[in-house]
């Protein structure tokens, strides 16, 4: 009879402590954002239009780092404080699962591949996929790249899209998007392959290099959140919902892609 006493609250213990468990992660990311009034974003530094690295200020600077802000004020209130953590393509899934950032925000494409190990927010941006090469450049679309070598970036689904879509190009994949450019002018390959929006940045910054061949993937872009933060996911969601319906979504879009010389930013806007 005593046995079974123990037992029973042995195996109470055990699932009151699992419990306790569960419901802290699910709530720990949100709870503790509030109660520090901060958010460490994971962003991107060396996408132009996106995440940038302005070596006057050392501050990452763009879309999605204005979007990190706005997306803190909206969940912590106007004393909410966003913090930039700079990821690469690679390290942004490592760096959110070890808790050095408690969002990525770095023009990452919602992925079902990707689904399986972390969550994503609703979509923020949608993308898709493009070439650049030299304006000089006979390659007009994916199908002209057979026997060409294309450049893409390790940790970037592109590389995958592009392997798909034109199997007999040879790919080679740097670090991130500065060497992946670097690689292009140096004639280490013949057409860089990302999203169109970073492609336009590099081609703003690089007069000669044509964005070419329309998209030919969809990405849409979401805040990537661990799994198992369901409170915080759906404070993101409702953010982000909060930013498009008040209109400082598309002022956003029109502050870093207005300018942008051949790039549709209109069709980018919601409502
Ligand atoms: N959106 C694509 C991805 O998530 C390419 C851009 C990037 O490398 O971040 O992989």
């Amino acid at each position: 009879m005593k046995k079974k006493f123990w037992l029973v609250s042995l195996l109470f213990s055990v699932l009151l402590l699992v419990g306790c468990g569960r419901s802290t992660a699910d709530q720990s990311v949100l709870k503790n954002a509030e109660a520090s009034k901060t958010i460490t974003w994971g962003v991107k530094g060396d996408v132009k239009l996106f995440g940038l690295i302005d070596v006057r200020d050392g501050q990452q600077k763009g879309f999605d780092v204005d979007m990190a802000k706005l997306i803190t004020k909206k969940i912590l209130g106007p004393k909410g404080k966003a913090i930039f953590v700079t990821t690469t393509s690679q390290s942004r899934i490592p760096l959110l699962k070890n808790g050095n950032v408690d969002a990525v925000i770095a023009t990452m494409s919602i992925t079902p591949e990707r689904k399986k190990t972390i969550d994503f927010s609703h979509s923020y941006f949608d993308a898709g996929q493009s070439l650049l090469v030299p304006a000089n450049s006979k390659i007009k679309s994916t199908r002209d790249l057979n026997g060409k070598t294309v450049i893409g970036v390790v940790g970037a689904n592109s590389v995958q899209n592009i392997k798909a879509k034109a199997p007999k190009a040879k790919v080679i994949e740097l670090q991130d998007y500065a060497q992946a450019m670097n690689a292009l002018k140096s004639h280490q390959g013949d057409a860089l392959t990302t999203d169109n929006g970073i492609l336009y940045g590099l081609a703003v910054e690089n007069p000669g290099y044509e964005v070419r061949g329309g998209t030919f993937t969809k990405e849409p872009y979401g805040v990537a959140v661990n799994k198992g933060q369901k409170s915080f996911t759906r404070a993101v969601d409702k953010a982000v919902l909060e930013i498009q319906h008040d209109g400082e979504y598309n002022q956003l879009i029109r502050k870093w892609f207005g300018d942008v010389p051949g790039f549709n930013y209109k069709e980018l806007y919601r409502r």
